[in-house]
This record gives structure tokens, sequence and C-alpha cells, in this order.
């Protein structure tokens, strides 16, 4: 997978390998895509490439043409584009669109089920203002990683099918870095951005067309909705509030929540500056750029809440044709995501505590816990992954006597509740120093470190695998960690 010069164009890869390409997304109105190909690179290399996805997806990998993971070849089918979207960025409204990602096309998978294939970093589009088009090696490593980190750990998100080197260099402040690209796959790409954009951009019969596309392709059961675009604001805000709350239950910061990172099918997409909480704090912020911590960790159901409500804003025309009427339907949509997510929350506070049933008190139990790792500086993962161990601090050894008399009073046994514990709390999170020393030596040419760490969160749940050195945090203090953008 290698040439002296890049070809002008990339053109089809003579292997099929499995590939069932649709773009249903190209048949919207034009204001919604730009017809454009992947620019081709000097000298393409595959870093990384995920097997098992490449089959779910029914791709055969060992047909694979890897100059499609460059963008130096298409894929039979591919009809590439750039979407057009728009979006609030930390509180801003812009016009943004794909300035350096493709869509290919839409794989349907041997099971029925059709997922985007996008390429970012495939160079300039008509989107990308005076950015380059590219991306660098380290942070498309750092996507791989954590976005399959996350579906180990049952968690709604886009995922990684392969990383290519592309032999060239992209500027960035710290100087020159590798080049590389990513192929994303994704139940979609649509964000609430696309339709602010097109609220902005298009007419009346655009959004109309937007609402049908996505209630059509995340939400079949709901396109004879008397209303479809209130029955996809509320089914939007559903799927958000559940994901919110399991990011919230792993202590996941997403760390750039702009409306134009929030996508539709209710997956976590669009990972630059994200990482995991060691020490709780509700106002951890990783993002260099995050001075404010408007993307804090505690913050993130109220920013979601914000984003949904730039959404509904976008759909008002549709819900009603009196805009009082309108606004009044979308708030109350608005105001019960707290009320969901609120109940999603509790929900995997109570598995994560081996809870089976209810009680009244179960919010205050929860919150005490919380407020003793806060005051106690304790690890948010490993306090929740050894609940029940004997504990050296007096205070917590309360709040274990209170938690066990609750257990006490549950049908179950304690073991069904400790494996209820063991399935929803993870022994093993991309911790932020593993995450930087597999990409360290990545970025040299080591995958070795990358591939280990892979190993271990594909099995997050399993503690009888010995790997202790994967379960602590940093022994450094991990103080002032700091992820950037990534562009
Ligand atoms: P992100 O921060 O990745 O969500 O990107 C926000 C916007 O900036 C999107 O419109 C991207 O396409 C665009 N963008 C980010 N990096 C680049 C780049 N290197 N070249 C061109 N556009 C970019
Ligand atoms: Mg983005």
């Amino acid at each position: 997978m290698s040439e002296s010069h890049p070809p002008a164009v990339p053109a089809f890869a003579a292997t099929d390998a499995g590939w069932r390409l649709e773009n249903s997304y190209g048949s919207l109105p034009k204001v919604f895509h730009f017809a454009i190909a992947p620019v081709p690179v000097r000298a393409p290399r595959l870093v990384v490439l995920n097997h098992a996805l490449a089959e779910s997806l029914g791709l055969s990998a060992d047909a694979l043409d890897e100059a499609i993971f460059a963008g130096n070849a298409l894929p039979p089918g591919a009809s590439p584009l750039a979407q057009a979207y728009a979006g609030h960025q930390y509180g801003g409204f812009t016009t943004l669109g794909d300035g350096r990602a493709i869509l290919l096309g839409e794989q349907i998978t041997p099971r029925g089920e059709r997922f985007d294939i996008q390429l970012k970093g495939s160079g300039r589009t008509p989107f990308s203002r005076g950015g380059d088009g590219r991306a660098a090696l380290g942070p498309m490593l750092r996507e791989y990683i954590i976005s399959e980190a996350m579906h180990a750990l049952g968690i709604p998100t886009t995922r990684s099918l392969a990383v290519a080197a592309t032999g060239e260099e992209v500027m960035r402040h710290d100087g020159p870095l590798p080049g590389a690209v990513l192929t994303r796959v994704a139940a979609s790409h649509i964000r609430v951005g696309t339709f602010q954009w097109a609220a902005a951009a298009g007419e009346r019969t655009d959004i109309e067309a937007l609402v049908a596309y996505t209630l059509q392709r995340h939400f079949p059961a709901l396109t004879a909705a008397e209303n479809p675009a209130l029955a996809l604001l509320e089914a939007v805000i559903a799927r958000q509030a559940a994901v919110i709350a399991r990011w919230m239950g792993v202590g996941f910061i997403h760390g750039v929540m702009n409306t134009d990172n929030m996508a539709l099918s209710g997956e976590t997409i669009d990972y630059g500056p994200c990482a995991f909480m060691d020490v709780y704090d509700p106002a951890t912020v990783f993002s260099s750029i995050d001075r404010r911590g408007r993307y804090a960790y505690g913050n993130q159901p109220t920013i979601a809440q914000w984003n949904l409500a730039r959404l509904a804003e976008a759909l008002l025309p549709l819900i009603h044709p009196e805009e009082t009427r309108a606004i009044e339907l979308a708030t109350a949509a608005i105001e019960n995501f707290a009320v969901r997510y609120q109940a999603c929350w509790l929900a995997e506070m109570r598995r994560k505590l081996g809870l089976f049933n209810e009680e009244a008190g179960d919010t205050a139990l929860v919150h005490s816990l919380l407020e003793w790792m806060h005051r106690a500086k304790a690890d948010f993962t490993n306090t929740l992954a050894t609940l029940a161990q004997p504990a050296a601090d007096e205070n917590f050894r309360q709040w274990q006597e209170t938690w066990q008399a609750r257990l006490a009073r549950q049908p179950q046994s304690p073991e069904e509740s400790a494996e209820l514990r063991r399935a929803h709390n993870p022994a093993f999170i991309p911790r932020n120093h593993l995450v930087e020393a597999a990409l360290a030596a990545g970025q040299q040419g080591d995958l070795g470190p990358m591939e280990r760490l892979l190993e271990i969160l594909a099995a997050p749940y399993d503690p009888s695998r010995d790997a202790p050195e994967y379960r602590s945090p940093d022994p450094a203090g991990g103080a002032g960690y700091k992820t950037f953008c990534g562009t």
C-alpha cells in the first residue's frame, strides 16, 4: 500500500471484498451535501484495521483494498460527499460542514443494517475554511482507542474501522506531525447541527425532508407519527438522556459537546479532547481550550439539554403552525429531558450499586457516596468496582454500612448483587496515562502498547484478568492532565 506519487483522484478499487454501499444521504436536497472525493495521499500505509468490525460489516479483511482507508481508492458503489451542517461551538453559532471528512456511502451489512462509512482527515472540501482538511496520526489513533473502548463498555458510539498513515506531514501549533486518515463507522452523521443548518440555510421543505429521512433511518416506528417533528424531538431526547447517563456512569468526559458533535442516532460522536475521569470531581475538565469548564463532567447533562433546545428551535416551524403553541410543545419536551435523564442516571447508579429494586432513599445513598469520593479524592472507577472491599477510611466504612443494610432489604442474594455490580462497573477504562503511552509508541511506529491496551479494553467488565497496571490511575498523579482538540 504505497505509491511514489498519488493519483490526482481516487479510482474505484478492483476488489469487491463485500462492499455493499448505498448512498441515501445523497438523495436529500442539495443544501445538505456537496459531491467531492477524498484527496489521495503520497504514501498510504495501513496502521490498524479492525478485523472484528470489518467482519460484522460484511467485509472480508483479507480482500480489502487498503488504499481505500487513505482515500487513494474508492470502494465499489461509493458516491463520496461532504456533509453540510452548522453548530453552536462553545455557545456561538457558526456554519461548519465536513471540512476534513468525506462520506463514502452507507454499508448495508449482512443483517440489513445501514452504517455510514466516513473518512476523516481525507483532504480539503468547500467547508474547510482555513483548515488543511487533514488529521494527525496521534488524534486518529486516540479516536480509535476511545471509541472502541466505549463500544466494549456497551455505550452507543461511532466506531473505528481503520487508521491509515498518509506519509505526509500536517502542520500543527507544535510543529509538523505525521498525517493519518481514520475510517469511521456510524449509524449516521446526522447532527443537531444538521438541523440547525437546515433551519438557517434551507427551505421548509428541506427541514421536512431531513425530518422524514432521520425518522426513517433511526426511528422507523415513528415515520407515521401525527406530528413527525415533535415525535423526532422526543425520541432524540430519550436517546440522549440514555447515552449521557451512561457517560456519567463510567466517568466519560466528551470534552467538546458542541451541537455539531451531538448525533441524532444517540451515538457518542467526535472523539477529540475526550478522556475518562480518575479522581471523582464533577468540575473535571481535560480539554485545554475549555477554560471555563463549559463541558466539565458535571455539566454534561445540562449541556445536552441546551443542545436539544437548539434542535427544538430548528424544528419549531414544523412542530406547530402557531409559534406560541410550537414553543409550548417544544419546551415541554425539553423539560422532560431532565426527568428522563434523572431516571436513566438513577437506574444506572442502582445497577452500579447492585440494587435491583427501588427505594426512596436511593438517590441520597448515591449522592453520599459521590460526596465521599469527592472529599476523599477517590478514584471513581475503582471505588465503584470494589464497593464491598474492606476500607481503611472511617467515613467510607460508615457509607458501606448504610449500603449493606440497603442490600439486605432486597430479596436478591449478596451473590446476585455482586454479579450485577460486576456487569455494570468496569474494571478497565482507557486510563489517560496508558492512552498517552500507547499513542507515543504508536507514533514512533510501535503499535504493541496500543494493541495490548485495546485487548484489555475489549473486555472491560472482566475483573478476573491479572493486569493491575491497567487498573491503576496514573502513578504520577495525573494532575493537570490536558487533552487537545486533535485537529
Ligand atoms: P470538530 O472540532 O472536529 O468537531 O470540527 C469542527 C469543524 O472544524 C468541522 O466543520 C470540521 O470539519 C472542521 N475542521 C476541523 N479540523 C479541520 C481541518 N484540519 N481542516 C479543515 N476543517 C477542519
Ligand atoms: Mg465535529
